[in-house]
Protein backbone atom coordinates (compact mmCIF):
# COMPACT_ATOMS: atom_id res chain seq x y z
CA UNK A 1 0.00 0.00 0.00
CA UNK A 2 1.52 3.38 -0.89
CA UNK A 3 -0.38 5.87 0.94
CA UNK A 4 0.52 10.00 -0.31
CA UNK A 5 -0.31 12.38 3.24
CA UNK A 6 -1.23 15.66 1.19
CA UNK A 7 -1.79 18.78 2.54
CA UNK A 8 -0.74 22.39 3.13
CA UNK A 9 2.47 23.09 5.26
CA UNK A 10 1.18 22.47 8.57
CA UNK A 11 -1.83 20.37 8.30
CA UNK A 12 -0.52 17.99 10.59
CA UNK A 13 1.34 15.35 7.67
CA UNK A 14 4.67 14.83 9.75
CA UNK A 15 2.77 13.82 12.98
CA UNK A 16 -0.21 11.96 11.29
CA UNK A 17 2.13 9.65 8.40
CA UNK A 18 4.18 8.74 11.36
CA UNK A 19 0.98 7.34 13.70
CA UNK A 20 -0.29 5.59 10.18
CA UNK A 21 3.49 4.27 9.72
CA UNK A 22 3.54 2.96 12.98
CA UNK A 23 -0.04 1.10 13.40
CA UNK A 24 0.29 -0.04 9.71
CA UNK A 25 4.00 -0.95 9.81
CA UNK A 26 4.96 0.63 6.39
CA UNK A 27 8.30 2.90 6.64
CA UNK A 28 7.23 6.53 7.14
CA UNK A 29 9.15 8.68 3.63
CA UNK A 30 9.70 12.27 4.19
CA UNK A 31 11.53 13.97 1.82
CA UNK A 32 11.60 17.39 4.76
CA UNK A 33 13.23 14.78 7.08
CA UNK A 34 15.50 13.50 4.35
CA UNK A 35 16.58 16.38 3.46
CA UNK A 36 17.10 18.18 6.99
CA UNK A 37 19.42 14.95 7.53
CA UNK A 38 21.42 16.21 4.41
CA UNK A 39 21.34 19.56 5.59
CA UNK A 40 22.75 18.36 8.75
CA UNK A 41 25.30 16.20 7.72
CA UNK A 42 26.68 18.57 5.53
CA UNK A 43 26.58 16.71 2.85
CA UNK A 44 26.68 18.38 -0.86
CA UNK A 45 23.27 17.83 -1.32
CA UNK A 46 22.54 19.32 2.06
CA UNK A 47 24.48 22.51 0.87
CA UNK A 48 22.37 23.18 -2.00
CA UNK A 49 19.14 22.70 -0.53
CA UNK A 50 19.55 24.64 2.98
CA UNK A 51 18.94 27.84 1.22
CA UNK A 52 16.01 26.98 -0.88
CA UNK A 53 14.80 25.48 2.11
CA UNK A 54 15.07 27.76 4.27
CA UNK A 55 13.39 30.61 1.69
CA UNK A 56 10.40 28.24 1.59
CA UNK A 57 10.85 27.25 -1.76
CA UNK A 58 11.19 23.95 -3.33
CA UNK A 59 13.79 21.76 -4.17
CA UNK A 60 14.65 20.68 -7.53
CA UNK A 61 12.43 18.00 -8.60
CA UNK A 62 14.87 16.01 -10.36
CA UNK A 63 16.85 16.07 -6.77
CA UNK A 64 13.44 14.90 -5.35
CA UNK A 65 12.75 12.12 -7.90
CA UNK A 66 16.10 10.29 -7.55
CA UNK A 67 16.27 10.43 -3.50
CA UNK A 68 12.55 9.22 -3.59
CA UNK A 69 13.20 6.65 -6.26
CA UNK A 70 16.29 5.39 -4.42
CA UNK A 71 14.47 4.79 -1.19
CA UNK A 72 11.41 2.97 -2.77
CA UNK A 73 14.13 0.36 -3.84
CA UNK A 74 15.38 -0.57 -0.09
CA UNK A 75 13.96 -3.33 0.91
CA UNK A 76 11.62 -2.02 3.73
CA UNK A 77 9.64 -0.52 1.10
CA UNK A 78 8.79 -3.40 -0.59
CA UNK A 79 5.09 -3.56 0.16
CA UNK A 80 4.65 -0.21 0.26
CA UNK A 81 5.38 3.37 2.19
CA UNK A 82 3.81 6.40 3.91
CA UNK A 83 5.20 9.50 2.37
CA UNK A 84 4.98 12.64 3.41
CA UNK A 85 5.66 15.26 1.34
CA UNK A 86 6.16 14.03 -2.22
CA UNK A 87 5.23 14.27 -4.75
CA UNK A 88 5.04 18.19 -4.83
CA UNK A 89 4.41 18.92 -8.01
CA UNK A 90 3.01 17.81 -11.21
CA UNK A 91 6.61 16.77 -12.66
CA UNK A 92 7.10 14.72 -9.07
CA UNK A 93 3.62 13.36 -9.13
CA UNK A 94 4.05 11.63 -13.21
CA UNK A 95 7.39 10.46 -12.07
CA UNK A 96 5.87 8.35 -9.21
CA UNK A 97 3.53 7.21 -10.98
CA UNK A 98 5.76 5.75 -13.92
CA UNK A 99 7.22 4.39 -10.97
CA UNK A 100 4.74 2.66 -9.30
CA UNK A 101 4.10 1.24 -12.67
CA UNK A 102 7.64 -0.08 -13.53
CA UNK A 103 7.93 -2.00 -10.23
CA UNK A 104 4.17 -3.15 -10.50
CA UNK A 105 2.87 -1.50 -7.02
CA UNK A 106 -0.35 0.41 -8.09
CA UNK A 107 -1.15 3.76 -7.53
CA UNK A 108 -1.13 5.36 -4.23
CA UNK A 109 -4.19 6.24 -1.96
CA UNK A 110 -4.10 10.11 -1.56
CA UNK A 111 -5.05 11.33 1.83
CA UNK A 112 -5.77 14.94 2.00
CA UNK A 113 -6.07 16.53 5.51
CA UNK A 114 -7.66 19.95 5.65
CA UNK A 115 -7.52 22.59 8.22
CA UNK A 116 -8.53 26.06 7.64
CA UNK A 117 -5.43 28.66 7.31
CA UNK A 118 -5.63 30.25 10.48
CA UNK A 119 -5.29 27.77 12.19
CA UNK A 120 -2.41 26.06 10.55
CA UNK A 121 -0.41 29.54 10.71
CA UNK A 122 -1.22 29.09 14.81
CA UNK A 123 0.24 25.71 14.68
CA UNK A 124 3.60 26.48 12.51
CA UNK A 125 4.22 29.72 14.85
CA UNK A 126 3.69 26.96 18.02
CA UNK A 127 6.34 24.55 16.22
CA UNK A 128 8.18 27.26 15.49
CA UNK A 129 9.42 27.83 19.39
CA UNK A 130 9.32 24.29 20.03
CA UNK A 131 11.55 22.96 17.13
CA UNK A 132 13.58 25.94 15.85
CA UNK A 133 12.68 24.57 12.08
CA UNK A 134 14.51 27.00 9.98
CA UNK A 135 11.49 27.29 7.95
CA UNK A 136 9.01 28.25 10.18
CA UNK A 137 9.72 31.78 10.45
CA UNK A 138 6.47 33.97 9.53
CA UNK A 139 8.28 34.98 5.68
CA UNK A 140 9.39 31.36 5.07
CA UNK A 141 5.84 30.16 6.06
CA UNK A 142 3.85 32.80 4.21
CA UNK A 143 6.25 31.49 1.14
CA UNK A 144 5.58 28.05 1.70
CA UNK A 145 1.61 28.35 1.69
CA UNK A 146 1.82 30.75 -1.59
CA UNK A 147 4.16 27.55 -3.17
CA UNK A 148 1.99 25.24 -2.09
CA UNK A 149 -0.81 26.75 -3.79
CA UNK A 150 0.96 27.46 -6.70
CA UNK A 151 2.70 24.17 -7.51
CA UNK A 152 1.24 21.51 -4.70
CA UNK A 153 -2.46 22.20 -5.12
CA UNK A 154 -2.53 20.94 -8.77
CA UNK A 155 -0.61 17.88 -7.78
CA UNK A 156 -4.23 17.12 -7.04
CA UNK A 157 -6.16 17.37 -10.04
CA UNK A 158 -3.52 15.25 -11.30
CA UNK A 159 -4.79 12.68 -9.13
CA UNK A 160 -8.48 13.54 -9.58
CA UNK A 161 -8.10 13.21 -13.42
CA UNK A 162 -5.87 9.83 -13.28
CA UNK A 163 -8.93 8.33 -10.98
CA UNK A 164 -6.91 7.68 -8.04
CA UNK A 165 -8.43 6.89 -4.52
CA UNK A 166 -8.63 10.46 -2.86
CA UNK A 167 -9.68 10.67 0.35
CA UNK A 168 -10.41 14.25 2.36
CA UNK A 169 -9.72 14.28 5.67
CA UNK A 170 -11.11 16.77 7.90
CA UNK A 171 -7.56 17.53 10.27
CA UNK A 172 -9.32 20.36 11.93
CA UNK A 173 -9.78 18.49 15.61
CA UNK A 174 -7.26 16.72 17.93
CA UNK A 175 -4.59 14.58 16.54
CA UNK A 176 -6.41 11.08 17.96
CA UNK A 177 -9.54 12.15 16.28
CA UNK A 178 -7.72 12.93 13.12
CA UNK A 179 -5.45 9.56 13.00
CA UNK A 180 -9.01 7.67 13.78
CA UNK A 181 -10.77 9.15 10.75
CA UNK A 182 -7.30 8.47 8.47
CA UNK A 183 -7.45 4.38 9.83
CA UNK A 184 -10.97 4.26 9.37
CA UNK A 185 -10.39 5.84 5.80
CA UNK A 186 -7.84 3.16 5.00
CA UNK A 187 -9.54 0.51 6.40
CA UNK A 188 -7.05 -0.10 8.97
CA UNK A 189 -8.43 -1.03 12.51
CA UNK A 190 -6.78 -0.47 15.71
CA UNK A 191 -4.30 -2.64 16.02
CA UNK A 192 -3.14 -1.36 12.47
CA UNK A 193 -4.81 -4.91 10.20
CA UNK A 194 -6.60 -4.36 7.18
CA UNK A 195 -10.26 -4.99 8.05
CA UNK A 196 -12.10 -7.09 5.79
P1 LIG B 1 8.44 19.60 4.81
O1 LIG B 1 9.12 19.12 6.06
O2 LIG B 1 7.75 18.51 4.07
O3 LIG B 1 7.54 20.79 5.05
O4 LIG B 1 9.60 20.11 3.82
C1 LIG B 1 10.46 21.18 4.18
C2 LIG B 1 11.10 21.78 2.93
O5 LIG B 1 11.86 20.78 2.23
C3 LIG B 1 10.12 22.29 1.88
O6 LIG B 1 9.65 23.60 2.15
C4 LIG B 1 10.99 22.24 0.62
O7 LIG B 1 11.91 23.29 0.57
C5 LIG B 1 11.76 20.95 0.83
N1 LIG B 1 11.01 19.78 0.27
C6 LIG B 1 10.49 18.72 0.96
N2 LIG B 1 9.87 17.86 0.14
C7 LIG B 1 10.00 18.39 -1.11
C8 LIG B 1 9.54 17.99 -2.39
N3 LIG B 1 8.82 16.87 -2.57
N4 LIG B 1 9.86 18.78 -3.46
C9 LIG B 1 10.59 19.91 -3.30
N5 LIG B 1 11.03 20.35 -2.12
C10 LIG B 1 10.74 19.61 -1.02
Amino acid sequence: MIVIFFGAPGVGKGTQASRVAARSGLPHVSTGDMLRAEVERGTTLGKEAEPIMRSGELVPDDLLVRMIESRLGEPDAASGVILDGFPRTRPQAEALDAMLERTGRGAGIVLVLEVPDDVIRERVLNRAKLEGRLDDTPEAFAERLRVYREKTAPVLDHYRSTGARVEVIDGDAEMDVVTARILAALGLGDNGKEVA
